[in-house]
This record gives structure tokens, sequence and C-alpha cells, in this order.
């Protein structure tokens, strides 16, 4: 079977999909207060594409999807899309990256289709904190969201953007959710995709300062092996059920064993996160090309691939500084 191998030796095999660049959060970090300017539905690709282009990839040996926005559940009939994306053959897991907000209604659904695991954005847990942090009064939805989610037994996993003077003093509390929980805590150094171009990403807490503060609060944690594919490196505090990981989103220091590819809302595909979108698919999806002629051009598209992200961002050719919200990049 003909895979997906970039130029450094590298399989591709994961998907991860934004379908929506519409959020109900407006997370600093990730937006402006006044939030993006949503882009008209016509722009996004539709369900039928996503399928079609997910089954094109998973003939060239991609495995897993992860859908992602924007907020996931902000799209109609989501599940619906979830439960085609399940039945692709080659396909081995689907997971969702979702702030919480409107997932708790949908978490029977996701379990009677076999969700494979579900990333839940959680940057606090003071209420009036995640208020701050999010511009929003969703506390209680999102820590409801999560309770049923263990007690559907679903895969999850926390993400926390560890910022200075927002909630990095929360780290250690945030730590302690996987103290009697089996779910891991994955703390994420922050990037400067909030959707401007005058980023406050300082690199404050950076993956060393995290881990140090980690080790001086749990002396006893030790480092568990992981796939090197994980851009997470993973803790373990003994006698927690669950466990930790450090995401140096902004160092980079996972580039070497990348196996992802990405496709924005708007139906671009990136190579990496710090690209500014490498190919045009929507187009390619609404001409005449058979999906023959679109697997050729994605398997010479991953060949543009870059070594890391630093090269990656350096590349930029139009927007040399980056400007674009992980909303509409999916993360
Ligand atoms: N709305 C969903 C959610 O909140 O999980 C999915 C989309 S969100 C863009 C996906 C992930 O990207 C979230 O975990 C979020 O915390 C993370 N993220 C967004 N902006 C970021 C940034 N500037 N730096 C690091 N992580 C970021």
């Amino acid at each position: 079977m003909t895979s997906l191998v970039d130029p450094w030796d590298r399989t591709i095999d994961y998907l991860r999909i934004a379908v929506t660049d519409r959020c109900n959060l407006r997370c600093f970090y990730c937006m402006p207060a006044e939030g993006i300017d949503y882009l008209p539905k016509k722009e996004l690709l539709t369900y039928e594409e996503i399928i079609r282009l997910s089954t094109v990839f998973a003939s060239l040996g991609v495995r897993k999807l992860r859908l992602t926005g924007g907020e996931p559940f902000l799209r109609r009939d989501f599940i619906a899309l979830l439960r085609e994306l399940k039945k692709i053959p080659g396909i081995d897991a689907v997971h969702i990256t979702t702030n919480g907000v409107l997932t708790y209604p949908y978490l029977e659904e996701l379990n009677a289709i076999g969700i494979d695991g579900v990333n839940l954005s959680l940057d606090s847990l003071d209420k009036q904190n995640f208020h701050q942090i999010t511009r929003r009064d969703e506390f209680d939805t999102v820590m409801k969201t999560l309770d049923g989610l263990l007690d559907y037994g679903i895969s999850t996993k926390i993400n926390m953007v560890v910022m200075q003077d927002k909630n990095a003093h929360e780290v250690i509390e945030m730590a302690k959710l996987a103290r009697e929980r089996k779910i891991s805590v994955r703390f994420i150094e922050e990037m400067p995709f909030n959707g401007s171009d005058n980023s406050t990403s300082k690199q404050n807490w950076s993956h060393i300062k995290i881990l140090e503060e980690l080790k001086a609060n749990f002396p006893s944690i030790t480092k568990l092996d992981s796939h090197p594919s994980n851009p997470a490196t993973l803790y373990q505090i003994p006698g927690h059920h669950g466990n930790l990981g450090i995401i140096p989103a902004y160092s980079r220091t996972f580039c070497g064993a990348c196996n992802r590819i990405r496709l924005t809302a708007t139906g671009t595909i990136k190579n990496c996160l710090y690209d500014e979108g490498v190919l045009d698919v929507k187009s390619l999806l609404r001409s005449t090309k058979s999906d023959e002629q679109i697997r050729d051009i994605l398997i010479s598209t991953v060949q543009k691939k870059e070594k890391d992200g630093f090269v990656a961002e350096k590349n930029r050719m139009v927007d040399k500084n980056i400007t674009e919200s992980m909303s509409t990049i999916g993360g």
C-alpha cells in the first residue's frame, strides 16, 4: 500500500481536522476579545468533503483522526460526521478536542459510537479565573462534562495552556486532578496563535519550567515511556491513577518524530502547525479531480513538509508574522 512519507522519512498516519472556525469561548490566547471574522459557511468543507478526503487519506495509511475546531460541537450534526468517520476502512481511531461547553448532552452518543478519546480543554479550576481566561462563565458546565466523560469511561485528557500571571499558579492543583481520576493532565506551552500579530506569548512557562514546578511539589514524579510521535512527555506520580504530560508546543522539541498533518476549517492542508498552509484541498475537492488524482497531490504535498516547526515558521512567505487563530487551524 502507498503511504505518506515525508522527505525526512517520517510516516504520516494522523490527520487533525478542524470542522469549524467558530468557538463559543474567547480564550485570550486563542482569539481577540471581539472574536475573529468567521467565514461564510460555504467556505467550510462540507461533511461529504471531509468524509471523502478522510477516505483518501485512509487509503494512504492515515489511521487516526482528531476532530477539532473552533468548537466542533457548534457544527450541526457533528455526531453524524463522527459516526461516518468511524466507518471508514483503515481508520483505527477517531478522537475529538472540545472545550466541553456543549458536549455533555452528547456523551451517551459519543460512547455509543465508540469514540476513542476526548481531549477536554480546561485552563483553570477556579470558576472566576476560568471566566477571565475564556471570557465566558462556563466553568460548571465544563466540569460536568469532565465528570460525565469519566462516568462513561471515555478515555479523557485535559489540556491546560500554562500562562504566567493567568493560571500558572494552578499547575499543581490541576496535576492533582489525576490523583483519583484515570485521566492524563497535559500542560501545554503557549504558542503565538491568538488571531493577532501582537502575540502576548512570552515563553515564561517553558516545558522545563513546568517540569521544575511539578518536581518541586511531587519529588517522586517519574518519567514514563511514551510513543516517540506523542508530543507530550509523560510523567507519573506514584499513587496517582492518572498521569501527567508536558507538551513543548512552542519549544518544538518533538518535531523529529512528527506523524501528523492538518486540515483547517477552510480546507487548507498544513504540514505543520507553524506553516501557513501548503495546499488548497477544498478547490481540488470542488473540481473534477478524481480520488486518485487527489491522492497523488497529497503524496507530493507531504514532500513539502519541513524538518521542524522552526523551519516551517521561517519559511512562511505571505504572513511572516503568525496572525492566525488556533480556532481556524484546530490546535
Ligand atoms: N474548541 C476546542 C477546545 O477548546 O478544545 C478545540 C479547538 S482548540 C483551538 C484546541 C486546543 O488548542 C485547545 O486545547 C487549546 O487550549 C489549544 N490552544 C489554542 N490556542 C493555543 C495557544 N495559543 N497556545 C497553545 N495552545 C493553544
